[in-house]
């Protein structure tokens, strides 16, 4: 079986009635990048580059993130990377960043909204985005996005990074710009949104937390973290249409895009890219090789409009594809 699984790590992913999906790595550092190659990953859907921040004593220069976004891109090419600008705040802060001292922090200051109040630091980070695409098929993509002025201003800032280095003659290559949608407001708006990106990114983590009001960090709670509860569905579900009603892709980079019992309902909603640990990668591959996406659209579509609990979606789930 081991044998079987390496040999379709260098594959497309198709699922048995010929519908073809992306399956792409998450990855954190350039460290994990032998991981990801080796992983059979078709490109690298979310770089978490909070690490870079994190792991460093002082704010990483623009030509320090220069450096390993060139690498990562290089690395990966011709492959697509999707990389994230900073995701600080909620239960990540930055060691010589003064603390905010919140009540609630995920409720607070963080990814975007700090990279907008510091814009500087953005900015930094967008340069040296922008100049490692030159090396390889870059898409950056905005974290926590919850309005359109968020999205409007992060993109008018980028425009403004990119058009300051086309002056200067800077090599760069040619960049997708994304959102995560991972608040809620976002995900009911999606159709609005999906006319100013590139491309959607949906981050379950994060939503499942938002939608259930259940921090996910808190043991206290964690019975609510529930993947499949309806309303979560549903909300990926209207981030799917909208996006394919606007002709953008939607990927997910959340957890939920490596579970077994989300993934059936996830390729029949259309989940055009799945994003995970590259150790889930084969698996998930030769799991799709056995679903018929058409048969599980009815599927989803049923569990959609008409389940009322988690369970009742994992039992229609598991009558629906045995041996889930
Ligand atoms: C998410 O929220 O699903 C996500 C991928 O981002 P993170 O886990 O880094 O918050
Ligand atoms: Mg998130």
């Amino acid at each position: 079986n081991q044998q079987r699984l390496d040999k379709l790590a260098h594959h497309e992913t198709v699922s048995k009635d010929g519908v073809g999906v992306t399956l792409a790595a998450n990855m954190g550092t350039a460290a994990d990048l032998a991981r990801v190659t080796a992983s059979g990953a078709e490109g690298v859907g979310l770089f978490r580059t909070e690490f870079l921040y994190l792991d460093a004593q002082h704010l990483p220069t623009e030509d320090e993130q220069f450096a390993i976004y060139r690498q990562v891109l290089e690395t990966m090419a011709p492959r697509s990377v999707v990389i994230r600008t900073l995701d600080v705040g909620g239960d990540k802060e930055l060691p010589y960043r003064p603390s905010q001292n919140e009540a609630n922090p995920f409720m607070g200051a963080r990814a975007i909204r700090q990279s907008l109040a510091h814009q500087q630091v953005f900015r930094s980070q967008l340069r040296a985005l922008i100049r490692a695409s030159a090396f390889g098929h870059l898409s950056l993509m905005f974290p926590m996005i919850a309005t359109l002025d968020e999205l409007r201003q992060a993109k008018a800032i980028y425009d403004d990074e990119r058009s300051k280095l086309t002056a200067k003659r800077v090599p760069m290559g040619k960049i997708a710009v994304g959102m995560m949608v991972e608040v809620p407001a976002a995900a009911l708006l999606a159709d609005r949104f999906a006319n100013e990106v590139d491309f959607m990114s949906i981050g379950t983590n994060d939503l499942i937390g938002y939608t259930l009001a259940a921090d996910r960090t808190n043991q206290n709670v964690a019975y609510l973290y529930q993947p499949y509860h309806p309303a979560i569905l549903r909300l990926i579900d209207n981030v799917i249409s909208a996006g394919h009603a606007a002709g953008i892709p939607v990927a997910m980079c959340g957890e939920m895009a490596g579970d077994p019992i989300a993934l059936p309902l996830l390729l029949g909603m259309g989940l055009d890219e799945f994003s995970m640990a590259p150790s889930a990668i084969t698996k998930t591959r030769q799991v799709i090789g056995q679903l018929d996406a058409h048969e599980l659209a009815a599927l989803a579509e049923t569990t959609v409009n008409s389940a009322s609990t988690s369970q009742e979606v994992v039992t229609m789930v598991q009558a629906a594809v045995p041996g889930v």
